[in-house]
Formats: C-alpha cells, sequence, structure tokens
C-alpha cells in the first residue's frame, strides 16, 4: 500500500499498442506512479513481483494472453486479488462489458477515450482502494498493540493449515502468556499494564517477523505465532529465544513469584496438517502446552504431547 509510506499509488498500464501507452501514460503520470506492460505475459509478471500495483488498466485485444485471462488469474490469487482493475478497449458490445465485471474489473471504459473520464475513473477507483484497504488493516490490527488481531490468526492458521497440508510441510504454533500479569496491573497500574503489553507485543513481533511468519494477540495478554514450513524442534528453539528476549526487556515486575521482570511462559504445538482434524486442533493443543508450561513453574517452553487426539474434523 504504497500512500501509506507517503508515495503515490501505483498504477500498471497494459496495452500492446505503444501510443495507447504513450497516451495514457501522458493522461495519469502527474497523479500516479506509472509502470507499462506491452502484453499479457510482462503484466502478470509485475502484478505477482514484490510491488504489487494498486490498479490496472488493462486492454483486452493482446497477441499472448488476452486481458479477460490476465483478470481471471490476478482475481484468483490471494495476493492479487485486490488490485482493482479497469478494462479499456476496443471492444464495445453489452457482452464484452458484462464479461469484464463478470471477471471482477472494478471498471470498463471503450476506446476512443476520453482523458478527463479515464483520469476520473481512476481517481475514483483509487480512492476506494485507498479506503478498503484501510479497513482491512484497522480490521486485522489489535488497536492497543499494533500487532494482528485475533480475527487475523482465524482466517490466517486455517490458509496455513491447508497450504501445509497441500505441500506435506510442518505446521507449528505458539501460544505465549504474560506471566502473573494480573499482579502486574495491580502493582504498577492498568495504564503501565497497557505499556507493557505494547512492549511485549512490539518485541515479539519483530522478532517473528524476520522469517515472516505470523504473530497476533490472542486476547487479554496472551499472544500467538504461527510458524508455517517449521518442525517442532526449530519451533521449540523459536519460542526459547521470544521467551528470554521478553525476559531481557528486564520490564520491572516485583509482584512476580517467577523473576524480578516481566516474563512469558510458551505452548508449542506442532503437526503435519491432514484433512482428518481441524486446524483448531492446533491452537488446543498449544494451549494444553501453555497450561503445562504454567503449571511447571512459569517463564518456560513446553511442547503438546499430542495433537491429534483433539478436534477431529
Ligand atoms: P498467569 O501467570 O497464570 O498467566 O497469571 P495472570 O495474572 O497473568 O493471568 P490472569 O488470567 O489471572 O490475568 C490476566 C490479566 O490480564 C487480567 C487482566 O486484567 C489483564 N489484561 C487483559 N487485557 C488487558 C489489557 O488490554 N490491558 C491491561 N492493562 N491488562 C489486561
Ligand atoms: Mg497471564
Ligand atoms: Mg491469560
Amino acid at each position: 500500500m504504497s500512500w501509506k509510506q507517503g508515495k503515490k499509488p501505483e498504477i500498471l498500464i497494459v496495452d500492446d499498442q505503444p501510443l495507447n501507452l504513450q497516451l495514457l501514460s501522458r493522461v495519469l503520470s502527474e497523479e500516479f506512479d506509472l509502470r507499462v506492460a506491452r502484453s499479457g505475459q510482462k503484466a502478470l509478471e509485475i502484478a505477482f513481483g514484490e510491488d504489487i500495483p494498486d490498479l490496472i488498466l488493462l486492454d483486452i485485444n493482446m497477441p499472448d494472453i488476452d486481458g479477460y485471462e490476465v483478470c481471471k488469474l490476478l482475481k484468483g490469487d490471494v495476493r492479487t486479488q485486490s488490485i482493482a482493475i479497469i478494462f479499456i478497449t476496443a471492444r464495445t458490445s453489452v457482452e464484452d462489458e458484462e464479461k469484464g465485471f463478470l471477471l471482477g474489473a472494478a471498471d470498463y471504459i471503450t476506446k476512443p477515450f476520453s482523458p478527463v473520464v479515464v483520469r476520473a475513473r481512476v481517481r475514483n477507483h483509487i480512492n476506494l482502494k485507498i479506503r478498503t484497504d484501510i479497513l482491512e488493516s484497522v480490521a486485522h490490527t489489535d488497536s492497543l498493540t499494533a500487532v494482528s488481531n485475533r480475527r487475523s490468526y482465524d482466517e490466517y492458521l486455517p490458509d496455513m493449515w491447508n497450504h501445509c497440508m497441500r505441500s506435506g510441510c510442518s505446521l507449528s504454533v505458539l501460544m505465549m502468556d504474560i506471566d502473573h500479569f494480573k499482579a502486574y496491573n495491580d502493582t504498577y497500574g492498568h495504564g503501565s499494564g497497557d505499556e507493557c503489553l505494547r512492549q511485549v507485543a512490539q518485541t515479539i513481533d519483530r522478532s517473528v517477523k524476520r522469517s515472516l511468519e505470523f504473530f497476533g494477540r490472542y486476547g487479554g495478554e496472551e499472544f500467538v505465532a504461527v510458524l508455517p514450513d517449521v518442525d517442532c524442534e526449530s519451533a521449540m528453539i523459536l519460542a526459547e529465544q521470544l521467551r528470554a528476549e521478553v525476559q531481557s526487556l528486564a520490564i520491572e515486575h516485583s509482584a512476580s513469584s517467577v523473576a524480578p521482570v516481566v516474563t512469558i511462559s510458551i505452548g508449542c504445538a506442532s503437526t503435519i496438517p491432514t484433512a482428518a482434524y481441524l486446524p483448531a486442533s492446533l491452537t488446543e493443543a498449544a494451549d494444553s502446552a501453555l497450561y503445562v508450561a504454567k503449571k511447571e513453574g512459569r517463564n518456560t517452553v513446553r511442547l503438546a504431547s499430542n495433537v491429534q487426539n483433539l478436534s477431529k474434523a
């Protein structure tokens, strides 16, 4: 979401005719960051690259992959499905227009086009896209700690479960809970409690995100990490690092029976997902392991012994 770093929205213009690319570039270059592609194949390469465009102006008639096919491929992939697509085409029939909208296009402009109309429509769709992205981001972020929220976790875990099931790789979940946090609030006040939650969450978030995995607030003073393609040995090593990292923040906690500083306990669960079990089985198993970590002294990490006897599909 480029505008968030103060940049202009990014638009990809796709047309096999250089003249059309020139015309459209002239109309839009002042307000937007533009990239151009002269074929469907090149458009897909750019869209699936590192810098995902916010909007694509897409010609339909092109020699290799036509615009309809490009649209279908982009709308069928989670990475690119939220790109706004506007068809800009010489095809003027209602059937063609209907087909474009059915494939998920945001708009349909016919050639020859009016520069003023193109600019206005692009501007409208970009504004809509910005607002949708902001809402989307707010809906998935915990307002206190600014890390992902429970809704994010509930959406991410089944996605990763299915992904790992298809590729036959391990999936691990770490459930973490701050030790004696009620006593922390009682001793230092709720405001300091909030600040402590923020600090712990931000620290773990930075650590976990280094390897592009998921971290979020599960609720209260509980946090959760999802580690795709990470087996139980590696998950336990990461868990131990996170535990040590929180302790080394050295946030004073005089009311804790475990240490003079804030600490966390972690339950770890790991499995190779199969269709016979629900993703929730992993959450439950990590939670049980967390319970054991609490019972056996806190400020420690425990591995779930049996993931497979929980939620069956
Ligand atoms: P344990 O070591 O067994 O985990 O004990 P605990 O005191 O941490 O656990 P308990 O579940 O008894 O208490 C959790 C506390 O977390 C109680 C609640 O007030 C506090 N808490 C939950 N959400 C927030 C929050 O957003 N801000 C603050 N300041 N406190 C919160
Ligand atoms: Mg706690
Ligand atoms: Mg708790």
